[in-house]
């Protein structure tokens, strides 16, 4: 999808008492609680075009990316959800800073999912990989498990989150942190760092 022509914010925004999240911005909450933006963005774009919960169940992020352009009048909350959210799935493409530790030359923007069968997915930030071939079987064998290969986008947050413990994501969520602030040069993420992070 083109960058052109979307909305920005030009300040943080922070959700009211109302929310669970009262006081924090939506640019942290990226980093700490993906799922909830989602399903929050997932249903306010549900409501707006009336789909039933069957429809809107079977549906991923980027359908309702979407869904999502055709809703005229949208509150701030709606704009800042489908800004951060859509950003969050594109910004492996401007802001990755890791060199391939294959070839040494070129950009890496994968890396392997390593599929324990008793664990679910576990990530593997020591062999990420670039677009060339060679770099690719390296890190399969590198890896040595069967794996899928996933681009750094923030729905990784997600990958785990349905099928296992809470204590089990939350191992998940920091590996998903660490792996970005290798990625993307993160030094601290607070509502700054993450707002020039994301808008500009
Ligand atoms: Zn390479």
């Amino acid at each position: 999808m083109k960058q052109e022509n979307i909305w920005k914010p030009d300040r943080n925004y922070y959700f009211g008492n109302k929310s669970q999240y009262y006081g924090q911005s939506i640019a942290v909450l990226m980093f700490n609680d993906h799922r909830y933006l989602r399903i929050l963005f997932e249903t306010i774009v549900s409501k707006a075009l009336r789909l039933s919960f069957r429809e809107s169940f079977k549906k991923d992020l980027s359908e309702f990316f979407k869904l999502s352009k055709k809703i005229e009048n949208k509150s701030e909350l709606h704009k800042n959800l489908e800004f951060y959210l859509y950003q969050g799935e594109e910004i492996h493409e401007k802001k990755s800073k890791i060199i391939c530790p294959h070839c040494n030359e070129r950009e890496a923007k994968y890396f392997p999912l390593v599929n324990y069968l008793s664990h679910g997915f576990s990530l593997n930030p020591e062999f990420v990989f670039c677009d060339n071939k060679e770099c690719r079987k390296r890190a399969r064998f590198c890896a040595r498990e069967n794996i899928a290969e996933r681009c750094f986008k923030f729905s990784i947050f997600e990958i785990t989150s349905k099928y296992l413990d809470a204590d089990y994501y939350n191992k998940h969520r920091k590996d998903v942190i660490d792996l970005f602030k290798k990625v993307f040069s993160i030094p601290v993420i607070n509502d700054q760092f993450a707002f020039d992070f994301f808008s500009k």
